[in-house]
């Protein structure tokens, strides 16, 4: 029986029938433009090396090349790989012959919805997604799942599932439903635009902590309501925010889909470590130590460095093993938790050893990081950049002897 963490194939090259499908001129092409494009290749495979998700795929980027090279159509049509592709664009970041991998790949995705006939989940989801965003302007996490399940696909996590959405529940009942986005009393205070994506306003609490520690930092975050960003989609239903000015995210998928859209984005996480060191005051940290973790669609080296910057403020100390470990796949291979990946074992066993908390800027991230932890039963926390790091507070007055 196949599980979801299985490093396979919808249909193997071997269960093929012998007789190769008939294509329309239009996919041939299309494929004869891709091979040029690729005719370059020399097969070094550092593609696959720089890619995330690689140790959980079955191909990895590499070898979907090489089928198309060799013009293996069915072979490529049949390989989940496709579709588990997070398009973070590391393999083309990497590529010593300046073949934009992941835009070879989108196009292969873009002809297989039409020509293809997988049946995995990411798939699956991808057009859940993009039938919601035609006529909506966000996932709802509830409805989304509900789909999925209807198409066969029931979570890998019950128990993360369930909390998630016990946590939407509560959102959506009646009260105060967010704490005040005023500012630190005892900071000057700057307004930056804020775009909270869609899984964000699904957590009420987590929400409402984002306001209260950019507060702290003397920051009024001016939100935009602007729905999805696109990515869940995979690029099947572009975003439709624009901006001229810089909007600050708290979401590595939203600073990379937006990125797309021409939008000037950057993490919230930057300007608020940024406006310590301005303002000269310091941070504060849950625990003495942490191993950073920044998920697969941030800029890896940044997003750590920036994690590095956070710790020196907080006077605490970043485990780092090697930069793989901090920007392996956490489960969500395209977009949909499959379960613990060697990638978010590797780095919970290290954050074991080390005893100290994993700590992400990307809440999708902590939230499957905190499913693998549970699958493998390992007790080690994991925070979102908010529930570890805090403004510290201003030094009290001294009472004046007066
Ligand atoms: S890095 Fe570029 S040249 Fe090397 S295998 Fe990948 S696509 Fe081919
Ligand atoms: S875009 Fe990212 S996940 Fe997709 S093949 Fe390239 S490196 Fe791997």
């Amino acid at each position: 029986m196949r599980t979801f963490t299985e490093r396979s194939d919808t249909r193997r090259v071997d269960d093929e029938p012998s007789m190769p499908t008939r294509y329309p001129d239009q996919v041939l092409e299309e494929f004869a433009k891709l091979a040029e494009e690729c005719s370059i290749c020399y097969q070094c495979g550092t593609c696959t090396s720089a890619c995330p998700s690689a140790r959980d795929l079955y191909r990895g980027p590499r070898r979907l090349v090489r089928l198309i090279l060799a013009g293996e159509i069915d072979a490529l049509f049949a390989s989940d790989d496709l579709w588990r592709c997070t398009e973070c664009g590391a393999c083309t970041t990497a590529c010593r012959m300046e073949i934009d991998v992941a835009s070879v790949l989108a196009r292969v995705r873009a002809l297989e919805r039409i020509h293809g006939s997988i049946r995995c989940p990411e798939r699956t989801a991808a057009e859940a997604a993009a039938r919601r965003l035609e006529r909506h302007p966000r996932i709802e996490n509830v409805l989304f799942a509900a789909a999925m399940a209807a198409r066969g696909h029931v979570p890998r996590d019950v128990v993360g599932a369930a909390e998630a959405g016990m946590k939407i529940v509560r959102t959506r009942l009646p009260g105060p439903k967010r704490a005040a986005t005023g500012a630190s009393p005892t900071r000057p205070t700057v307004t930056l635009p804020f775009y909270a994506g869609c899984s964000l306003p699904q957590d009420g609490e987590l929400h409402a902590l984002v306001h209260e520690v950019a507060a702290g930092f003397g920051v009024r975050l001016d939100e935009v309501d602007a729905g999805c960003c696109g990515h869940p989609s995979r690029g099947a239903v572009p975003t439709h925010f624009t901006s001229d000015e810089r909007v600050w995210t708290a979401c590595p998928a939203c600073d990379a889909s937006l990125a797309e859209a021409s939008v000037d984005t950057a993490p919230l996480w930057d300007a608020l470590v940024e406006r310590a060191r301005r303002e000269g005051f310091a941070l504060r940290a849950r625990s003495a130590s942490f191993v950073p973790y920044v998920g697969c669609l941030a800029d890896r080296d940044k997003a750590i460095a920036a994690l590095g910057d956070a710790a020196e403020l907080a006077g605490v100390d970043m485990q780092v093993a090697y930069p793989g470990l901090h920007n392996a796949c956490c489960g969500a291979l395209g977009g949909m938790y499959r379960g613990a990946t060697k990638g978010s074992k590797r780095l919970l066993e290290f954050a074991a050893q080390a005893g100290a908390p994993v700590v992400t800027p990307c809440v999708l991230c902590r939230d499957n990081v905190r499913s693998a932890a549970r699958q493998l039963r390992l007790s080690v926390p994991v925070y979102f950049w908010p529930e570890f790091f805090r403004a510290a507070e201003p030094p009290r007055e001294e009472a004046s002897d007066a």
